[in-house]
C-alpha cells in the first residue's frame, strides 16, 4: 500500500504531550511511520495526501465496556426480553449493526463485556477477516454469573467452585479474549442483589488465575464494597464500575484498598452510561430509582479514586438502557461535568490508558510504530468535547473505515 499523509490544524497524540499545530501523520501499511509538524516539499510526499483544515487528529477511541448484543431500549425488561427472545440470526445482525455504529462514533477498538453464546466472537472474526466493517473487538463471550444472578439471562451460570472453573474454561475454549465475572449482583437483573457478592474470594481468585494461565486478562463487575477486597486480592486487571457502596446510599472509600489497586496496577472502569448522563438526558432525572438517586455520592467517590491516583478508563456500558453505542461522546461530556475532569484527562482515559488497561500496547497513542488508528474531528476537542460528535473520518490499521467527508 502507498503511504498515506494526513494533515490537519492540530494533533493530540494521547501521550500527555500538548497539542501540536500543523501536523503531518504518515501512515505506511497498518502503522504510523512518522509524525511531523512541518510540511515536506510536494516531491518528498510520496503517496496519497488527505488534508483536514479546521480539524484535529486524535488516536482512535477505545470503549472498554460495551454490550453489542443489547439495543439500548428504554427499560431493562425490554432489553432482556429482546436478547432472550431473538434467534441467532437476529442477535448476530444486531451485534454487527452496533459494531458498525461504533466506528461512526470514532471507536476503533471496543471490549465487549457480555453477550450471548459465542456471537460476539463470530462478529469479531468476521470483522478481522474483512467480511464486514467494524472496530477491533475483544470479547469475553458471556459473563460468569450465578443462577438467577446478574445477567444470568445471558446464559453462563455457575454456582460452585467447580462449575465456575468449567465456565471459565468453556469461555476460553470458545476463544474469548478475556474473562468477565459478575462479582456482585447488578441493577439490570431484579433477581440479583448489587449489594451482595455472588462468589467467595477463592472462587473469584480462581477465575483470574485461569485467565492468567491462558495469558488473558480478567474483568470483574463490582457494584458494592461487598466483593471489592476479594476482586483486588485476585488482581483482576479491570474493575468494572468499582462501586464502594456499603449501604444503599452510602459509599465508603478505603485508602488501604485503594493503595493496593494502585500498587498492583489495576484499572477501574468508570461507567458513564445512560443514567450517568443525567446532565444531558432530562428524562433520567425523573427516574425514581436507586442508581439515579445515589449518583451524587457515586461521583464523589469516583473523584476520590481519581485524586488518589487510581488509574481509570471511562466506558459507556453501551447497550444498557438509554445508552446507544454511537453516543460515546455524550458519556465523555457527562464525565467532564460530573467528575470535573478536563477534556485531555478524559481523552487520555479512552485512548492511551484504555489500550493499556485491556492489554493492547500497539495502540492508543499516535507515535511511529503504533497501529494507525486515527480519528479526525472538526474543531478542537481539547477545548470542547462536542467536537467528538463531528467525526470527519476514521482510520483503522491504516485504512479509512469511515471515509473522509
Ligand atoms: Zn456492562
Amino acid at each position: 500500500m502507498n503511504p498515506i499523509l494526513v494533515t490537519a490544524d492540530r494533533l493530540w497524540d494521547g501521550t500527555g504531550a500538548p497539542t501540536r499545530l500543523r501536523p503531518v501523520v504518515r501512515v505506511a501499511d497498518e502503522l504510523i511511520s512518522a509524525v511531523d509538524t512541518s510540511l515536506l516539499a510536494p516531491a518528498a510526499c510520496g503517496g496519497e495526501r488527505f488534508d483536514f483544515p479546521g480539524c484535529t487528529i486524535l488516536p482512535g477511541l477505545i470503549d472498554t465496556h460495551v454490550h453489542l448484543v443489547m439495543s439500548a431500549l428504554d427499560t431493562n425488561e425490554a432489553i432482556i426480553a429482546q436478547v432472550t427472545g431473538e434467534n441467532e440470526a437476529q442477535l448476530l445482525s444486531r451485534i454487527e449493526a452496533n459494531a458498525r455504529s461504533a466506528l461512526l462514533a470514532g471507536l476503533t477498538t471496543i471490549r465487549d463485556c457480555g453477550g450471548t453464546r459465542n456471537h460476539v466472537q463470530q462478529v469479531r472474526d468476521r470483522i478481522r477477516r474483512g467480511d464486514i466493517v467494524g472496530p477491533d473487538v475483544l470479547a469475553c463471550g458471556s459473563p460468569i454469573t450465578t443462577t438467577r444472578g446478574h445477567c444470568h439471562w445471558l446464559g453462563l451460570t455457575a454456582d460452585t467452585f467447580q462449575e465456575v472453573e468449567h465456565a471459565a474454561e468453556r469461555m476460553l475454549a470458545q476463544d474469548a479474549d478475556f474473562l468477565k465475572v459478575m462479582a456482585t449482583g447488578g441493577n439490570m437483573t431484579a433477581s440479583s442483589d448489587p449489594m451482595k457478592a455472588q462468589y467467595d474470594a477463592a472462587t473469584l481468585c480462581r477465575i483470574a488465575d485461569i485467565g492468567r494461565a491462558a495469558e488473558k486478562h480478567s474483568a470483574a463487575h463490582v457494584l458494592s464494597r461487598s466483593a471489592l477486597p476479594a476482586v483486588v486480592a485476585a488482581r483482576y486487571r479491570t474493575i468494572e464500575h468499582c462501586d464502594w457502596r456499603v449501604e444503599e446510599y452510602r459509599y465508603e472509600f478505603d485508602p488501604e484498598l485503594a493503595k493496593r489497586i494502585v500498587d498492583q496496577n489495576q484499572f477501574v472502569g468508570l461507567t458513564m452510561s445512560g443514567l450517568a448522563r443525567r446532565a444531558f438526558l432530562p428524562q433520567v432525572r425523573a427516574f425514581d430509582i436507586g442508581p439515579v438517586k445515589r449518583l451524587d455520592a457515586r461521583f464523589a467517590c469516583e473523584r476520590r479514586m481519581i485524586d488518589f491516583g487510581i488509574r481509570y478508563t471511562i466506558h459507556s456500558d453501551a447497550g444498557v438502557r438509554l445508552c446507544p453505542i454511537d453516543r460515546f461522546a455524550l458519556g465523555l461530556r457527562a464525565a467532564q461535568v460530573e467528575l470535573k475532569l478536563t477534556p485531555a484527562e478524559i481523552l487520555r482515559a479512552v485512548t492511551a490508558t484504555a489500550a493499556e488497561a485491556i492489554g493492547l500496547p500497539d495502540r492508543g497513542v499516535i507515535n511511529p510504530g503504533k497501529r494507525a488508528d486515527l480519528i479526525i474531528v472538526e474543531g478542537d476537542p481539547l477545548h470542547d468535547l462536542t467536537c467528538l460528535e463531528k467525526m470527519r473520518a476514521v482510520m483503522k490499521a491504516g485504512r479509512w473505515v469511515v471515509p473522509p467527508r
